[in-house]
């Protein structure tokens, strides 16, 4: 099945020069959901990964960790924006292309030594997979994995992250 073919591409969105790789006509496709999410889910069994819980990034990692996580028999830990979950909260501070921004998890989410599958539906410069990588590690767990529906290839992100395998389904 051609996945590449229900992403939608929206030109300069958010501004100008920016190439928007649209999901949501991915996720409306009965066929398309179920193919992305199985195939996800079958590459993960391929890498071995066979994680305590499946982390996901907000906002779009949301739309794609809790049901990995559910197949793969896993738990799903949300990683937020800043202010934004109730409990006691580790964050940290990563680089924009113009200023910074924080994410947060709860401080009670993973147990020493947990080991992690790390989601989000694209990743681009690495910037937000790095900083969710090194807020896991930071707490004593283990990232064994990531899954990206999308992956930018030219911008070499695989390079900022951790020495663990890396899934994904399109690339651009
Ligand atoms: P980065 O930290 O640069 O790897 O950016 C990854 C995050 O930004 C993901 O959560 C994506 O949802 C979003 N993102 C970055 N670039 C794009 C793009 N061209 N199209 C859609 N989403 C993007």
């Amino acid at each position: 099945m051609d996945l590449k073919s229900l992403v939608r591409n929206i030109p300069d969105f958010p501004k100008p020069g920016i190439q928007f790789r649209d999901i949501t006509t991915l996720l409306r496709d009965p066929q398309g959901l179920r193919h992305t999410l199985d195939t996800l889910h079958q590459k993960c069994i391929e890498e071995g990964f066979a994680p305590d819980y499946v982390v996901g990034m907000e906002s779009r990692g949301f739309l794609f960790a809790p049901a990995l996580a559910y197949q793969l028999g896993a738990g799903f830990v949300p990683v937020r924006k800043p202010g934004k979950l109730p409990a006691e909260v580790h964050s940290i501070e990563y680089d924009l292309e113009y200023g910074s921004d924080r994410l947060e998890v709860h401080q009670d989410a993973f147990e020493k030594g947990a080991r992690i599958l790390i989601v989000d539906d694209l990743i681009a410069t690495g910037g937000t997979a790095k900083a969710t990588a090194e807020l896991i590690q930071q707490m004593g767990a283990e990232v064994v994995g990531f899954a990206f529906i999308i992956e930018l290839k030219d911008l070499g992100a695989r390079s900022l992250l951790p020495d663990v395998p890396i899934v994904t389904l399109i690339e651009y």
